[in-house]
């Protein structure tokens, strides 16, 4: 496995340890890769009202916003168990923004950092509305 991809991995696993998940008891840790070379780390972090949790990638995404930067080049989810972690519905359309129409790797690890599948932003959302759409309709 490449350094980098284990440095991804790795700041996930941090992150997912340091989660407030007290309500589900599913801590997920997320990294994001921008292609500016820099990575975020985010977790999910619940409360007792327990829709308003915020996820792991939301967590993420808003911190490399927040650095200033924009461009998602890759995003690593690890969950706590053997089971694939993918991306809730929002927060595939909250990748979807910064990762562009044609998609960015995104992985998928167990608890422990194996990789249990290998996918893309685009594949996990297809036919995805996104800022082009917007722009297309202003004219
Ligand atoms: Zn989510």
């Amino acid at each position: 496995m490449a350094t980098d991809m284990k440095a991804l991995i790795d700041a996930a696993i941090k992150a997912r340890d340091a989660a407030y998940a007290p309500y589900s008891n599913h801590p997920v840790g997320a990294a994001v890769l921008t292609t500016d070379g820099s990575v975020f780390a985010g977790a999910n972090v619940e409360n007792a009202a327990y829709p308003l949790g915020t996820c792991a990638e939301a967590g993420a995404i808003s911190a490399m916003v927040l650095a200033g930067e924009r461009e998602i080049a890759h995003v690593v989810v690890v969950g706590p168990g053997e089971a694939t972690c993918t991306p809730c519905g929002g927060c595939r359309q909250k990748i979807r923004e910064f990762a562009g129409p044609a998609g960015k790797p995104i992985t998928i690890c167990d608890k422990d950092g194996n990789i249990l599948l290998e996918t893309t932003s685009a594949e996990l959302l297809p036919h995805a509305f996104g800022p082009e759409n917007i722009d297309e309709a202003k004219g």
